[in-house]
C-alpha cells in the first residue's frame, strides 16, 4: 500500500516535531520523504525494522512515480476537510468568531483573516478580497474549524516552551521563524514595525517598551499572536533576538502542526512585505 503524507504522519513518525531531522514537524518531514526522496532513516526515532519495512514500500511508490508535490498538499486537504466535515457552519460563530451570514446555498462563515475576509461554506474556503490562500493555508483553518474551542483570549501571554508539550518544537521555532526574523530586521526595526502594521498588526512598541518592537497580529479572532523584536546592540552586549508568543487559550484553537505553520507563515508574510516595500519608491 502506497503511503501518502498523512500515512506517515500518522501511522509511522514519531509525531514528536523534535526536528532532529531538519525539518520543523513531522508533518513537513513526510512531505519530504514522500516527495522528495529523502530517506526515512533520516528520522532517527523509527524502530529500524519497520523503518525498513516502510522505506521498501516507498522506493516501490517512487519507482512508479506515485505522490508528486502536487498531490501533498491535496492530499493534506482533503484530510483536514474532513476533520472539519461534521462542523455545523450556524454553530462554529461562537467558537471560532466572525458571523454567519446569509448565502446563496446556505448559510456562510464569514471571518476575519488578517487584513482581509474569508467565507467558509459547503467544504469551501473563499478569500473575500483579492488575495489568494495556498492549500497549507486552507489545512491550517480547517484545522482551526476542527479544534477551536469557545474560550476568546484571556490576554496572558505564554512563550511556546511554557505551553504544555512543546519543547520538541522549540527548536524548530527558533530555527524556521525567529533566527530568519533576526536576520532580515536586525538593525531595522521601524521596516519590520512598518511590515507588521501593513498585515493588520497593532505596534504596541511604544505603549509596552520593552523591546524595539511589538507588535500584536491577529490573524484569525480567537487566535492573536505577540511578536517581540530586538535589535543588536553590539557595545553592550546584546545580540537580536526575536520571540513569538500566545494567548494561553491557544491550545483550545489550534494543534502544534498548526501552531507552527501559523507561525511560518507570519514570518513569510512579513518577508514578503518588507521586500515589497523596499521596492516601493517612497
Ligand atoms: S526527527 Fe523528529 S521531527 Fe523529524 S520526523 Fe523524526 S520525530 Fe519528527
Amino acid at each position: 500500500m502506497p503511503y501518502s503524507v498523512v500515512d506517515l504522519y500518522q501511522k509511522i513518525l514519531p509525531k514528536t516535531n523534535c526536528g532532529d531531522c531538519g525539518y520543523p514537524t513531522c508533518l513537513a518531514f513526510a512531505s519530504m520523504v514522500v516527495s522528495e526522496k529523502v530517506p526515512l532513516e533520516t528520522c532517527p526515532h523509527i524502530d529500524k525494522t519497520l523503518q525498513a519495512r516502510v522505506q521498501q514500500e516507498l522506493d516501490r511508490q517512487h519507482a512508479a512515480g506515485k505522490w508528486t508535490k502536487r498531490d501533498l498538499a491535496a492530499d493534506a486537504l482533503v484530510w483536514a476537510r474532513q476533520r472539519a466535515a461534521s462542523m455545523k457552519i450556524e454553530d462554529l460563530a461562537a467558537r471560532l468568531g466572525g458571523e454567519v451570514v446569509p448565502g446563496d446555498h446556505g448559510p456562510v462563515l464569514r471571518l476575519p483573516y488578517f487584513t482581509g475576509h474569508i467565507r467558509i461554506h459547503d467544504g469551501q474556503i473563499q478569500p473575500e478580497e483579492d488575495f489568494t490562500l495556498n492549500r497549507w493555508e486552507q489545512v491550517f483553518i480547517f484545522n482551526h474549524m476542527a479544534q477551536g474551542g469557545s474560550a476568546s483570549p484571556s490576554g496572558t501571554w505564554r512563550a511556546l516552551e511554557q505551553i504544555p508539550n512543546t519543547i520538541s518544537k522549540i527548536t524548530s521555532m527558533q530555527r524556521h521563524v525567529e533566527q530568519p526574523l533576526v536576520e532580515r530586521f536586525n538593525g531595522r526595526a521601524e521596516a519590520l514595525r512598518k511590515a507588521a502594521v501593513a498585515l493588520g498588526a497593532q505596534d504596541l512598541t511604544d505603549a509596552d517598551g520593552s523591546a524595539d518592537a511589538v507588535l500584536r497580529f491577529q490573524p484569525m479572532p480567537k487566535i492573536p499572536v505577540l511578536l517581540k523584536f530586538w535589535n543588536a546592540e553590539p557595545d553592550e552586549g546584546f545580540a537580536a533576538g526575536a520571540k513569538l508568543l500566545f494567548d494561553e487559550t491557544i491550545c483550545e484553537h489550534l494543534d502544534i502542526e498548526s501552531i507552527m505553520f501559523l507561525c511560518e507563515r507570519i514570518r513569510e508574510l512579513l518577508c514578503e512585505t518588507d521586500a515589497a516595500q523596499e521596492n516601493t519608491p517612497t
